[in-house]
């Protein structure tokens, strides 16, 4: 099968990969029909976070079953199911208190472990991972795609919004006009929030910021974008969505959050990770959040946007091929797209 390897810097192949096969009875293999970029795969991309060459790469998929192994007992061949990027057995301490992304067998597809760009994969736990889509959903490419953004971006989003304690009627401000800041921005507004005012510095997203839901733009950065918030807001927002993961980040999330408030962290840490615990201090500030339990939040937001209520898929701007992906990464590296969706 072909499957994007990661060779180096700025260099991702398609390549010849043996088939997935089933290795565990737990295990299924899945065809898949829509796979996404993340933000994250533009780390190893640039060559900014250590990943071996020759490993596969793209954690963020959807497909159609074609075969599971003997004690597969729920996801049945034929399901199209949908994955989120963290694989985990629902059966430990931490996933049955609904906290997957820190399950004792779990992990994240790639780093070594299969991967989701790709014409298709054997997926582990396939019963507690992987959630089959109603029939009723059946081929309808504009509900696969609202739906697809759940792997993983819409996720984080939401549990930035969760941790931060967004309540009907706040004030919330969310840091980062990429994919996850959309989908933060998304959330708020799902959870009642009256004004969300949305930080970002790229020129061309102050437009898109107010499509999802931003009542507000703020386009400085740093200290300029802090003090304009406080005195926006008259001494700070009182839930706070860190969506960027740099240090400038999560010290303007500490530093804009309200005395009292919460900062909702899924920005992952770059950097040295040092967090102003003066303000926290002085301030009674929270910070909560970190790698979101997406498969916990699947049922519910999948619910959502079944529904209607919630439709993450203007952050997917360009689709591309299997074949093309490589041009994909240079969309996203160069900022010409806000996210990529592949369709193998
Ligand atoms: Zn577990």
């Amino acid at each position: 099968m072909r499957a994007a390897v990661f060779r180096g810097a700025f260099d991702i192949r398609v390549e010849q990969i043996p088939d997935a096969s089933i290795l565990e009875s737990t295990d299924a293999i899945i065809r898949i029909t829509h796979a996404c970029i993340c933000g994250t795969d533009l780390w190893p991309y640039r060559g900014q976070s250590p990943y071996t060459p020759g490993w596969q790469i793209g954690h963020e998929w959807m497909g159609m079953v074609e075969d599971v192994g003997p004690d597969v007992r729920t996801i049945k061949r034929g399901d199209r199911v949908i994955a989120p990027y963290d694989f985990c057995d629902g059966t430990c301490e931490f996933c049955r208190k609904g906290l997957d992304s820190a399950c004792l067998q779990g992990g994240l597809w790639g780093y070594g472990h299969e991967r989701g760009q790709a014409e298709a994969i054997r997926a582990r736990f396939a019963d507690a991972a992987l959630v089959a889509l109603p029939s009723a959903v059946g081929g309808d490419e504009a509900l696969l795609k609202a739906l697809l953004p759940l792997t993983d971006n819409m996720a984080a989003g939401h549990h930035a919004a969760v941790s931060a304690g967004v309540r009907p009627g706040g004030t919330v401000a969310v840091i980062g006009d990429g994919a996850v800041g959309f989908c933060a921005t998304l959330a708020a507004l799902r959870l009642g929030a009256e004004r969300i005012i949305v930080l970002g510095h790229q020129a061309q997203r102050p437009t898109l910021a107010r499509q999802f839901g931003a009542t507000e733009v703020v386009t400085s950065r740093g200290e300029q974008g802090v003090l304009q918030v406080i005195e926006m807001t008259g001494g700070g927002a009182e839930a706070v969505l860190e969506c960027v993961g740099t240090e400038e980040a999560i010290t303007m999330a500490v530093n804009m959050t309200r005395p009292g408030g919460t900062v909702g962290f899924v920005g992952a840490p770059q950097g040295s990770g040092q967090i102003p615990l003066g303000r926290m201090f002085a301030s009674n500030i929270g910070v909560r959040g970190g790698l979101a339990p997406a498969r916990a939040y699947l049922p519910e937001l999948l619910n959502e946007v079944l529904e209607g209520r919630l439709n993450p898929s203007p952050i997917l701007d360009l689709s591309v091929s299997l074949d093309e992906i490589a041009a994909g990464y240079a969309a996203m590296d160069q900022r010409q797209a806000i996210k990529v969706m592949v369709r193998p």
